[in-house]
């Protein structure tokens, strides 16, 4: 992409504001990668990055626009998605006068920005009733969906919401701007290494090229003129902005593992003698990682436990 903005100011220092098109801009290194969509209507936010950078999330979005921050949108319910909300909500102010979008009143946590998000992550940030709640109700969603598709008609552009059931989680949107051309991918899509499936919060293998399929039939790529390196683009949940090509290699990549420990379970190995056959050789050193919060070996387990039983 284009020219790259640096935010000063030492909170900032490691943040990137990368023009993605005219009005709209991906912020990396606040967590997850943040889309920001600007206009009359004030700024769309996806995603609002970890608790720790959200200070300086605000102060890169007011270097870029003088308009209010009108909604985030959450892509799942990870921190490194939603840490930020609160604080960035109460840097906005909401669209609405009168009764907000749930029938909450417009000063409801003080007239902040909305934040939308499927069922699920109001569910997991809120936390089971007679428990201590994960985050603070400043934090949370103020407009939950449950239908496979939400949308919405900001800043001159129809807005499209897809949740996707039980792709990472149970609690996945992307996210469509369709008059940019930009999808935010969220965390279903994750171009540094394997994707991070969440058996325990419901993700699983089938959902998850469910979802890579979706982001696919969503994009459209640059033909037939293919040297001019247009079409839509792509914001992964983490690393670079991608085109529809990417997707495309991406989705084949969990694809072929997916087959491999398949055919391996038909034959009946065990766990340990699925991992010990290496899987997902051949794109293990692109993607993979014996250390760290989401090895090849975390990754192989989660399909074979996500397939447990179906197999046959
Ligand atoms: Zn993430």
């Amino acid at each position: 992409m284009a020219a790259l903005l640096t935010v000063s100011g030492l909170a900032a220092a490691n943040l990137e504001v990368l023009p993605v098109r005219p009005n709209f801009y991906m912020i990396a290194g606040a967590g997850g990668n943040i889309g920001i969509q600007i206009g009359a209507d004030g700024v769309v936010v996806v995603d609002s990055g970890s608790a720790e950078s959200a200070d300086a999330v605000v102060a890169a979005i007011k270097k870029v626009t003088t308009q209010p921050i009108r909604y985030i949108i959450n892509t799942s319910a990870d921190p490194d998605h939603v840490g930020g909300n609160a604080i960035v909500a109460k840097a906005g102010q909401t669209l609405f006068t009168g009764n907000g979008g749930a029938g909450l009143a417009a000063n409801f946590l003080g007239g902040g920005a909305s934040i939308l998000s499927v069922e699920q992550v109001l569910t997991r940030m809120s936390g089971p009733s007679g428990k201590p709640s994960p985050y603070p109700v400043e934090a949370w969603p103020t407009e939950t969906f449950s239908q496979p598709r939400k949308y919405m008609y900001l800043n001159g552009e129809g807005i499209e919401v897809f949740h996707q059931p039980a792709a990472h989680t149970d609690g996945d949107a992307i996210v469509f701007f369709r008059r940019s051309d930009v999808v935010v991918a969220g965390d279903v899509f994750d171009t540094r290494r394997f994707p991070v499936i969440d058996v325990a919060k419901g993700g699983s293998i089938e959902g998850e090229i469910a979802a890579l399929q979706k982001l696919v039939d969503t994009a459209i790529p640059s033909v037939p003129i293919v040297s001019r390196e247009e079409g839509t683009l792509i914001i992964p949940g983490h690393g670079r902005i991608c085109d529809q090509l990417d997707v495309v290699e991406y989705r084949d990549m969990v694809t072929i593992i997916r087959d491999r420990i398949r055919d391996l379970m038909k034959q009946g190995l065990t766990l340990e003698q699925i991992k010990a056959s290496s899987p997902a050789r051949g794109y293990i050193h692109r993607y993979g990682s014996d250390t760290g919060p989401w090895t090849t070996n975390d990754f192989v387990e989660a399909v074979y436990r996500s397939m447990n039983g179906k197999a046959q």
